[in-house]
Parts: structure tokens; C-alpha cells; sequence
């Protein structure tokens, strides 16, 4: 699935914009410098898909990449970011509580956390929003490389604590390092059995 093309073809910062649905989509969320831009380059086996450089907050569009023809992968804008207006705030909201709402091809949503930090507070709001629109969520643990192994299991067994009365969360966590590349192959597997699905 991966080793093929993977193209950039939309950017929407409306809902007007969206492009039209077609297969199956996965999108990646999560708070700014999360490890998202990274994440996704490592996924795709590009090194310049997702720009990593942004300023963190800045991006305020969904944009869409087409995989090998055979899925559509969403990076949605991270969150989080402190110095954000309010008015960004608020117009973000309103493009992904429509965005997850409305489509309807939409497999599944990645939501990474950095596995230093686990989750916060915005996290398990946008989380909120998932399991009120019934849109199914795995999340992703982020730079793993920064941890060690006793504080790894202990992240996992908090998170795991954390979603486990929640409805949309899917019960599996992906624990993932852009760096070491461990867990890619795993997030690849993962995205292969919702395409099988
Ligand atoms: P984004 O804002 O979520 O797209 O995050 P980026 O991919 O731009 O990464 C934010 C910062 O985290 C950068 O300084 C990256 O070098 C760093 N980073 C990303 N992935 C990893 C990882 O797997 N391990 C470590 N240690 N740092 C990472």
C-alpha cells in the first residue's frame, strides 16, 4: 500500500472545498509538534509530504493525499497551540465537528499523543467529539524513542485506562517512533486491515 505513489491533491479550509468522497479515508490528529508531519512522512516512506516545519498552529486547513489510488489520508490541523486567537480556534472547531460528521467514508481517525505528555486535556476533548459523531479513533503514541521502557508500559496502561469506557475508541494503542522507525509497520498493518474491512 505504501510503497507506491502518495500525492498530495487538496487542501480545504471549508467545508464547501471538501473534496468529494471516494474510497476509504483515514485522517491524523493531533496536538501541534505531536510528531504529526513526521509521522506521516515515515508512514508514506516521503520525506517532504506533510511539511514539518510549520509553525506550530498555523496550519488551519484539512489537507488530503491520495495513497497508491487506494486511500485517501487527512492530515487535519494540530491543535493545542497556545498562542492561537480565539477566532482560529473557534473556525477549526467548526471545520472538523463538520468535517467528522459528514463523511461518511471516513474509516477511521488516527489520534496521536506524544508518549511523554499522554493526554491532555484538548486531547480528550477532541476525543469528545469523535465518540459523539461515532467516528471510530485509534490513538498513536508518539516518540517513543524519548521514553524508556518501564515509563513506555506506563503510558500504554494509562492511555489504555483512559479510553477504555469510551465508545469509538478502538481498544489496540500503536506505539510509534519516526526516529527508530518502531511501530510504522505496525500503523501500516493497522491501516491495511481497515482497507480489508
Ligand atoms: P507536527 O507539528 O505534529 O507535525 O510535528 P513534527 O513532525 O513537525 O515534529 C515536531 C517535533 O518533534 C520536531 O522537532 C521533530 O523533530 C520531533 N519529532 C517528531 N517525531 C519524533 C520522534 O519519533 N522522536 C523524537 N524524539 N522526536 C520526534
Amino acid at each position: 500500500l505504501f510503497a507506491g505513489a502518495a500525492d498530495f491533491f487538496h487542501a480545504a479550509d471549508k467545508l464547501a472545498v471538501l473534496p468529494p468522497m471516494r474510497g476509504h479515508e483515514i485522517a491524523f490528529a493531533g496536538r501541534s509538534n505531536v510528531g504529526k508531519s513526521s509521522l506521516i512522512n515515515a508512514l508514506t516512506g516521503r520525506n517532504a509530504l506533510a511539511r514539518t516545519s510549520h509553525t506550530p498552529g498555523r496550519t488551519q486547513q484539512l489537507n488530503f493525499f491520495d495513497i497508491a489510488g487506494r486511500l485517501t489520508l487527512v492530515d487535519m490541523p494540530g491543535y493545542g497551540y497556545a498562542a492561537v486567537e480565539k477566532a482560529k480556534v473557534a473556525a477549526w472547531t467548526a471545520l472538523i465537528h463538520d468535517y467528522l460528521r459528514g463523511r461518511a467514508n471516513l474509516a477511521r481517525v488516527y489520534v496521536l499523543v506524544d508518549s511523554r505528555h499522554g493526554l491532555k486535556p484538548n486531547d480528550a476533548a477532541v476525543l469528545d467529539e469523535l465518540d459523539k459523531a461515532a467516528v471510530s479513533y485509534q490513538i498513536v503514541l508518539t516518540k517513543a524513542d524519548a521514553l524508556k521502557q518501564a515509563e513506555i508500559q506506563a503510558r500504554l496502561d494509562a492511555t489504555a485506562a483512559a479510553i477504555a469506557r469510551r465508545p469509538a475508541a478502538f481498544p489496540e494503542i500503536v506505539l510509534t517512533s519516526s526516529r527508530t522507525d518502531d511501530g510504522i509497520q505496525d500503523l501500516r498493518a493497522s491501516i491495511a486491515r481497515l482497507l480489508a474491512e
